[in-house]
């Protein structure tokens, strides 16, 4: 996913903030900047994922729970199998949003964000909408 979308759900949700898997740090580049969470996937899925971090957030809210990035943290974001995948250390209910969000991706185009469905292209799998199916047999 393009950075600057990246940077976006980190602008709006912190703890989708860049972030060393294995020790939860904080990465900074060489300037001392921050960044997005890496998203292992096209940008047609960012609504998705913006969408998915703003129900875990008010699911926090509602239930009284802590926000921070201890609380929340996204270890791997990720197509696989031609449907979105989310790993984070989270609460269970936001376990059972994420769940969701992850069956909704079999609807949206990967690339465009359009309406889409998984398609199995001589078994590579991807969710894609007609027009983006159509540009992809040409490519590939
Ligand atoms: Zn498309």
């Amino acid at each position: 996913m393009k950075e600057e979308l990246q940077n976006k759900l980190a602008e709006n949700f912190p703890f989708m903030i860049g972030r060393n898997v294995f020790t939860g740090k904080i990465i900074y580049d060489k300037n001392g900047k921050t960044s997005g969470a890496y998203c292992e996937c096209h940008d047609g899925w960012f609504q998705l994922i913006y969408d998915c971090c703003k129900e875990i957030k008010e699911s926090y809210e509602k239930n009284g729970y802590d926000i921070t990035i201890d609380t929340i943290m996204p270890f791997q974001i990720k197509e696989k199998y031609g449907t979105l995948n989310m790993y984070f250390n989270c609460s269970e209910e936001a376990h059972a949003i994420i769940s969701k969000y992850e069956d909704m991706s079999e609807t949206v185009c990967e690339f465009c964000g359009e309406d889409g469905k998984l398609r199995n292209m001589s078994g590579w799998y991807k969710t894609l909408c007609e027009n983006c199916f159509i540009e992809k047999n040409k490519i590939y």
